[in-house]
């Protein structure tokens, strides 16, 4: 395994997601559950709504009364309850009665039917009102009007959520309406980030020449982040065998899930990431057809499964996108491990040298559908075209010029920054 293979894409991402497995599932409660992947299926303990009640602020009849009911031919009734939202009523709704009940009041039995009081002589403007002793009738109801049935919504014992649902607010509203309180999801993945090189300094540190600050690591820590992992930062690694060997091993003592390292796996003389990960024997380096990156190292570190990416900022972040986030994903369940992507006309001429490319653009859609403009430089230092763009366009492999007018697939990095 521990020689250089040429892969596209396609083939390495298919080998990563062979290699990583969906974490076992655990309990969190219901708001900690936003964003995450249901294990379970969820299936009604109860019925929703649990009992009949009203849908607006009336009266409950029978509505045998009030056929023929209209504004010059009102039905008198004779109030004989008033039914607020949770309380339980023992009254009956006889012939010729009514009973003025509130939204989600329990219906009395006997009635079957609401009138909104809005149809009555009640006036209902007022607040505080007091009950009358009849009701004047201003319209006709059938049997059914007004009243939310149990189990309208939800039947007990339905599968109302299922296994690999990515839960929303309204999953989660609808579980709290069923009494769902601890939620089974699958786990969230623990990613170790490793920066390696003699020329990083730490954020916080003063520039010295011919030092660089770690952007590397708070640029993937974020990206774990925004996918729900949950990063854990190994600082940086000097060019030293054995200080790669002490992070890293560190990191498996610290028991993560996934190991992702910048630079070091590339033909340097001193990229000694590689020269550890090739002594531990379990680990692959790949030169993939793709640019921005191109070399990518992939296997186990004392079991756990390691992504080396490349060291330049651009090249890092886009092999995270495009290996690292697939796995991360299928890792917390998810079955949908692809960005968004709309197929976007470009907007100008595009150069490529023949691998598959991922150039930074910025789509947006007028009369012609969806188009495409690239954001500046697309060397892999370029930040900035990185931070101007809401997608990356992909050139296929094999192709090396991309003319203005052209139709090409857009993945979308940034769905929001898309003006509709
Ligand atoms: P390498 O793969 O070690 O040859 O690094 C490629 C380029 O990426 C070099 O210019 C490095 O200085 C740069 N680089 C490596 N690691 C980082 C990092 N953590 N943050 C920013 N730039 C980096
Ligand atoms: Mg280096």
């Amino acid at each position: 395994m521990n020689k250089r293979e040429d892969l596209s894409v396609a083939e390495a991402l298919g080998l990563i997601l062979d290699r990583v497995a969906v974490l076992p599932e655990e309990k969190v409660t219901l708001l900690d559950a936003l964003g995450r992947v249901l294990a379970r299926p969820v299936v009604a303990a109860d019925d929703l709504p649990p009992f009949a009640n009203s849908a607006m602020d009336g009266y409950a009849v029978q509505a045998g009364d009030v056929v023929g009911a209209g504004m010059d031919t009102p039905v008198i009734l004779r109030v004989v309850a008033d039914i607020a939202a949770g309380s339980r009523n023992t009254i009956e709704v006889v012939v010729g009665a009514a009973a003025r009940i509130m939204t989600g009041a329990p219906l009395p039995t006997g009635a079957d039917a609401v009138v909104p009081v809005e149809d009555t002589d009640e006036p209902w403007r007022d607040a505080h009102r007091p009950l009358p002793e009849t009701i004047s009738i201003r319209r006709v109801v059938k049997s059914g009007d007004y009243v939310r049935y149990p189990g309208e919504d939800i039947r007990a014992g339905a599968l109302v959520i299922d296994e690999g649902a990515v839960l929303r607010p309204q999953e989660i509203g609808t579980m709290a309406a069923l009494g769902v309180a601890q939620v089974p999801v699958f786990r969230r993945p623990r990613v170790g980030i490793l920066a390696t090189g003699d020329e990083l300094v730490e954020v916080t540190a003063a520039l010295t020449p011919g030092k660089i600050r770690n952007s590397n690591s708070y640029a993937q820590a974020a990206q774990v982040r925004a996918l729900g992992g949950i990063p854990v930062m190994l600082g940086i690694a000097s060019d030293t065998e054995t200080d790669v060997r002490e992070k890293l091993n560190a990191a498996v003592n610290e028991r993560v899930d996934l190991l992702i390292s910048s630079a070091g796996v590339s033909v340097g003389a001193y990229d000694v990431v590689k020269a550890v990960l090739d002594k531990s024997g379990n680990v692959g380096f790949w030169r993939v057809r793709m640019r921005p990156g191109k070399p990518l190292a992939f296997g186990t570190y004392g079991g756990i499964p390691f992504l080396g990416m490349p060291g330049n900022p651009v090249s890092a972040m886009v092999s995270f996108e495009t290996f690292a986030r697939p796995a991360i994903l299928k890792m917390s369940g998810h079955q949908s491990l692809s960005r968004p992507s709309v197929r976007a006309i470009v907007l100008e001429d595009i150069r490529s040298d023949g691998r598959e490319s991922y150039i930074r653009a910025r789509v947006t859609r007028d009369e012609r559908g969806y188009v495409a403009l690239t954001t500046g430089s697309q060397g892999s230092h370029i930040m900035t075209s990185l931070v101007k763009a809401n997608a990356l366009l992909v050139i296929p492999e094999g192709v090396t010029e991309v003319a203005g007018g052209t139709t090409l697939t857009a993945l979308m990095i940034d769905w929001p920054g898309v003006v509709f």
